[in-house]
């Protein structure tokens, strides 16, 4: 069976999984969503034996049903092989009470690497498909970890180029110091004057710019997304929720079918959407806990069913969710508006023009399953403490952001079901704030001698995303204000 995608800003019009890949955004600026969730066609039971990559393909071939067997697995095995540095891809840890899944093991060290090592392969495998010849520009938008894992995975892949935006100051030392050290002569990073919502909206402005599509059409260039909003970036993160499951099951802590809640740290609602996902696809999943840190919109929003980004913008220790307003979900908006595109475009029309929308009783409803949670600076930086005094397991700023919320869940409610935390960084990512969450006395110490430290107290290996940029040259030091991201691009390609 053929399974199409649509917009959820209008209902016009239904595409392909390749073309709703190539495309990235609809052209309504809706996000492209299947017409329906696939179920799974295996058990758990079959599934608790199999690989990553295995498990990766039962998920993905249920949603991209117009890519072969072939093409989808080889696109699979070129993404999840020795850029990974362990051969699980993604371990699954036995942290205190919790399982920590570790997705944090690709060649950026940020669980960005799960979606972005395929979406290369995925996006040039479907340019065959539609007999696309302009050469793909990718657009991105960061945080700090979707730049870096978006120019690894398309560096030097020919017929693409990629340009990234980042907020400066907005980002880590060594996020930062890994994408502007990014080679590859089609790779372009621009520091934004603004932050990360900036970058965002500024990135989908371009996409829905006809002049500028118009112009590029002209000198045999088309756009394309490599965020979040972009579908082939979503179903394959479906894949580790699947075999986070599987592997508790084949490890015997849990029984088949009992439910268990997940935790994850969460900022564009990317990671959480495709946990829901995979709840729809038959995963044994009851509860979402959404963790946010201080920027708490969506903490808010579960509350009230309001939803407000009209407040500061808080720069925090966990910079890849320092977001206010988080694309995917809008995903979600549609689907309780019972794939409504006419009411969801209304919402996200008085999103864009007044930073604000209530959604009804009756939607509010449907989001049951989600639990909203928020941890303070000082709560993340407890998480890791304790953490580590009790167990020696030392964990990044996001993942701490969700492990705090996720007990704190546990004790608010009572609910004892097993929890997977969704551990999206490596803590070397984030060595400063770890470190001084551990010990305040290593505050006057530099990034790279605080690297060396955090060696010494976990005796995790130090990556080699790590060792590279210690050595590697300064490639890119462009910047530009919020409001001249169009100038920036065009003059990047010439257009
Ligand atoms: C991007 C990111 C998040 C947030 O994920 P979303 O899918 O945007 O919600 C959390 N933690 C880290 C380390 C990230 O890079």
């Amino acid at each position: 069976m053929n399974l199409l995608y649509k917009s959820t800003r209008s209902a016009d019009r239904k595409v392909t999984a390749s073309e709703a890949i190539l495309k990235g955004l609809a052209e309504d600026g809706g996000l492209f969503v299947p017409e329906s969730v696939p179920k799974l066609d295996v058990s758990m039971e079959d599934l608790k034996n199999r690989s990553y990559q295995e498990t990766a393909y039962a998920v993905m071939k249920q949603f991209l049903t117009d890519f072969t067997e072939e093409e989808l697995k080889h696109c699979i095995s070129s993404a999840y092989d020795d850029k990974f540095d362990t051969e699980v891809i993604a371990p699954l840890v036995k942290v205190g009470d919790t399982y920590h899944l570790e997705l944090f093991h690709g060649a950026t060290i940020a669980f960005k690497d799960m979606a972005l090592s395929i979406l290369p392969h995925l996006l040039t495998t479907a340019a065959k498909k539609n007999n696309v010849t302009k050469e793909i520009v990718i657009l991105a938008a960061t945080s700090g970890d979707t730049g870096k894992a978006a120019l690894a995975g398309f560096a030097d892949v020919p017929g693409t180029k990629i340009i990234v935006f980042y907020p400066k100051g907005g980002v880590s030392r060594v996020q930062e110091l890994q994408m502007i050290t990014q080679k590859g002569d089609n790779t372009a990073v621009v520091a934004i004057h603004g932050n990360f919502d900036n970058a965002q909206s500024g990135v989908k402005a371009l996409f829905e710019d006809k002049e500028l599509e118009k112009r590029l059409d002209g000198a045999g260039y088309q756009f394309s997304s490599a965020n979040s909003i972009n579908i082939g970036r979503l179903v394959p993160q479906v894949a580790y929720y699947v075999y986070a499951y599987a592997k508790l099951l084949e490890n015997g802590e849990i029984e088949d079918g009992e439910e268990i809640n997940v935790a994850v740290p969460t900022g564009n609602f990317g990671n959480i959407l495709a946990a829901y996902y995979a709840k729809q696809m038959g995963v044994p999943i009851a509860k979402l806990i959404c963790a946010s840190n201080e920027n708490k919109v969506l903490f808010d929003f579960f509350r009230t069913g309001v939803y407000d980004r009209n407040r500061d913008f808080i720069l925090t220790s966990s910079p890849s969710m320092d977001i206010l307003i988080s694309s995917n979900l809008e995903r979600l908006i549609y689907t309780v508006a019972g794939q409504d595109s006419g009411k969801n475009a209304e919402l996200m029309r008085q999103l864009k023009e007044k930073g604000t929308y209530e959604i009804t009783p009756d939607m509010k409803e449907k989001l049951a399953d989600f639990v909203g949670g928020f941890a303070t600076e000082e709560e993340t930086r407890e998480a890791i403490h304790d953490t580590y005094e009790r167990t020696g397991y030392v964990m990044d700023t996001h993942t701490a952001v969700a492990s705090y919320v996720c007990a704190d869940y546990r004790k608010r409610s009572g609910d004892s079901r097993k929890c997977l935390v969704v551990s999206t960084a490596s803590p070397y990512k984030f060595a400063r704030s770890v470190m001084t969450a551990i010990d305040p006395g290593y505050e006057g110490m530099d990034e790279l001698a605080l690297i060396d430290e955090l060696h010494k107290v976990s005796g995790m290996a130090v990556p080699a995303a790590i060792e590279e940029i210690r050595k590697a040259d300064i490639r890119h030091t462009r910047e530009c204000d919020a409001d001249r991201m169009e100038e920036t691009v065009r003059e990047i390609l010439g257009v």
